[in-house]
Parts: structure tokens; sequence; C-alpha cells
């Protein structure tokens, strides 16, 4: 009984949302939440304990941080932003490496064999998936079948798939934490892996050492839907399936593709961006991008460009963050919401413009939060 009640007393301290002893409850608390939030935290274990775990290298509670960062639950996302905290100065230690390419191309074939010859040089590795199918279909391309049978199996690694629910933005920034809490597990070796259909590649892009395109050889389209900005964003193109029939295709199409690269100014990494040929049937060839991904990380560590680059990604995070906030706030807050369905019709029946839709919220939501 004592020892329960100095646990709480423990949690109580911890809480970010508690009201120091003596002071008056500032009208910014809201007596709900606290309420909900102490409910909360009686059956869950504290961020200290769900550290602890994530420290001990535990998979299972390593998922069930990663729900609670992924929830959108104000509590769980107030347990989960302490929780990253503990674990940001143990995070930092692993290459990322975004894959993308489109459904077909490879990805979970390429991803099984490259990850279980990486298991075999004893590293541990977390697979992640990013898809923006799942919020506009309700299904999702990468979840749908079993998927990297051996390696999902294999101890020394862990497969979490796509958030399923939230905005791109709000699905990128819960993926970031997820990568701070997966390092700080002991995983040095990370991949984002994404459906390359457009809006997602740039925000992987933004969270990652390394970005990989895998593509089809012959698939008889100039550049399968993928968009002129993604192949200047990555790092290296692997035509899949270089093997049997489609091996002098794949290799047209390197060439291809090589040409089409020399046209891009120089990366600021310094490196020229390669393109290769591999077939996921065959790990040497496979085990050859991945040396070359070692070899950019050591050419980008020794020019600086490797700390520059997770730099600007902080600064970038740290504005995107904000955005979210901010946006969160405008469009959850109910006064915001009665006036905006109001001035909506209004713009439908041409009564106002949209521009001065827009300054008549902004000017009533400012004066909310003066009001605060
Ligand atoms: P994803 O949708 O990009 O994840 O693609 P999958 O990995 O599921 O592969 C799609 C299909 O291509 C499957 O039938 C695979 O067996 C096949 N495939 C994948 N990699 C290769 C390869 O290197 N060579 C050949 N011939 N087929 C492959």
């Amino acid at each position: 009984m004592e020892k329960d009640q100095g646990k709480e007393k423990r949690r109580e301290k911890e809480s970010a949302i508690r009201v120091q002893k003596g002071a008056d409850q500032p009208s910014g608390i809201n007596d709900e939440a606290v309420k909900k939030y102490r409910k909360f935290r009686k059956k869950t274990r504290s961020p200290e304990e769900y550290f602890e775990g994530i420290r001990q290298g535990n998979t299972m509670i390593l998922s069930q941080a990663i729900t609670l960062v992924e929830s959108s639950l104000p509590v769980h996302q107030e347990f989960a932003a302490r929780l990253v905290e503990l674990c940001l100065p143990h995070s930092g230690h692993s290459i990322r490496t975004g894959i993308t390419g489109i459904p077909g191309v490879g990805k979970s074939t390429f991803i099984e064999t490259l990850g279980l010859g990486i298991l075999e040089q004893d590293h541990r590795l977390a697979v992640l998936a990013i898809d923006p199918s799942s919020e506009r279909s309700g299904g999702s391309i990468l979840g749908d079948k079993t998927r990297m049978e051996q390696l999902s199996v294999h101890p020394r690694s862990f497969i979490r798939p796509s958030p399923s629910a939230g905005s791109l933005g709000g699905v990128a920034r819960k993926t970031r934490e997820t990568i701070i809490l997966c390092e700080a597990a002991g995983f040095d070796t990370i991949f984002i892996e994404t459906v390359g259909v457009g809006q997602s590649e740039t925000m992987v892009h933004s969270m990652v050492d390394f970005f990989l395109l895998l593509m089809l050889a012959g698939a008889g389209d100039e550049l399968q839907g993928i968009k002129r900005g993604i192949m200047e964003m990555a790092d290296m193109i692997a035509i899949t399936k270089a093997d049997g029939n489609n091996r002098d295709r794949a290799e047209i199409a390197r060439r291809e593709y090589e040409n089409a690269l020399h046209l891009f100014p120089v990366p600021p990494s310094g490196w020229l961006p390669r393109v290769v040929t591999c077939s996921a049937f065959k790990p040497d060839t496979v085990m050859q991008i991945w040396d070359q991904v070692n070899e950019y990380v050591s050419l980008t560590r020794e020019n600086g460009y490797f700390d520059f680059r997770r730099t600007e990604q902080a600064r970038y995070w740290m504005h995107e963050f904000i955005r979210e906030q901010l946006n969160n706030r405008f469009y959850h807050h109910p006064v915001i919401r009665e006036k905006m369905e109001e001035l909506e019709r209004q713009v439908r029946s041409k009564q106002i413009t949209s521009f001065q839709a827009a300054r008549i919220l902004m000017e009533l939501y400012e004066q909310l939060e003066k009001k605060k």
C-alpha cells in the first residue's frame, strides 16, 4: 500500500501537467484532461518504465510505446512526448535508409534479402513503413500481403507497418519519433519503406541518410510515373528483377537512367548518384548495394555532409512540428469550427470571397488566443 502511494507520488512528480502544491490552478489546465491523464497513468507503466524496457531491447514494450506515439489521444501524446524526450539522447546512432518504388517493383522481396544479409553481419534491423494509400483508400498497399516472412520472425529484426490514420504530415512525425525509439532500443540499421506514388517521398527523404529508389526495367513507360523530383532526391537507383530474361532489359534501363541522372547538378553531398541493377534472388547483387550505402556513409561522414544533413533535418522537423501543432489548434478549436462551417456556406454561395473568409477566421482565432 505504502509502496503504491510512493509510486503514485512519483508519478505525480513526473507528470508534465501537475500543479505545484500551494500554487493556484492556472486557467490553462483542463480538469477533465488531468483526470483522464491520471486514470491513464494509473493503469499504464510510467514513461521511465517504458524507457527501461526499450533500452533493454524489449520489442514488445517497444511496440506498445510506438502505439502510444501513433495515438492521437492527448493523454497518449503527452506520455509519448516524455518518452521520446528520454530516448532522444540515446538516438542517432543508426544508418537510416529510405527505400521507395511503385507497388510490384519488388520492395519487400528486396528488403527481405538485404535485411537477412545485414542481420548476418550481426546488426539489428528495424523496418518501418509509410503508406500514403492507407489513409485515402482505407486499405493499404504495404500491409495487405504477408511480407518479409523470414525477416519478420528474426530475433534481431523489428518490422512495423505504417501508422494507419492521420495526415501524411502526422504520419511522418510519428515515423520520425518511432525512429528515435528504435534507435534507443539498439537498432543500428533502419529502413523506411514507402510506396513510390508521389507524396511521401519528400517526407521520407527528410528523415533518412540515404535514399534508394527501386525501379523496373522495360515497364513500357518512361519513368513509371516517378516524377523527376523523386529521381533527383535519390542517392541511388536500383533496377530490380535483373535475372533470367530480364537481365538485358535491366542493363538497358540502367544506362538510360544513368544518362538521365547526368543531367542533374552534382548534389551537395559530393556523392554522384549511381544506377545499378540487382535481383532479390541473387543476394550478392543486393549486398553490393549495401556496400555502396556504407561507402556513401563513410564519404559523407568525412566531408561533413552526414552531420549537416541530420542537422538540417532536425531544423526542418522543428518547423514541421510547429506547423502541425498550429494547424491542429486552429482547426480543432470549437469556436473556429463552428464559424468555419458558416463561412464555408457563404463562400459557396459567393456571398464573400475565400480570402475574406480566411481573414475573418484568422482574426477570430487571434482574439480567442488573446483571451486565454
Ligand atoms: P512490392 O510491392 O514492391 O513490395 O513488391 P514485391 O516484393 O511484393 O514483389 C512483387 C513481385 O515481384 C513478387 O511476385 C515477387 O516474387 C517478384 N519479385 C520481387 N523481386 C524479384 C526479383 O528480383 N526477380 C524476379 N524475377 N522477381 C521478383
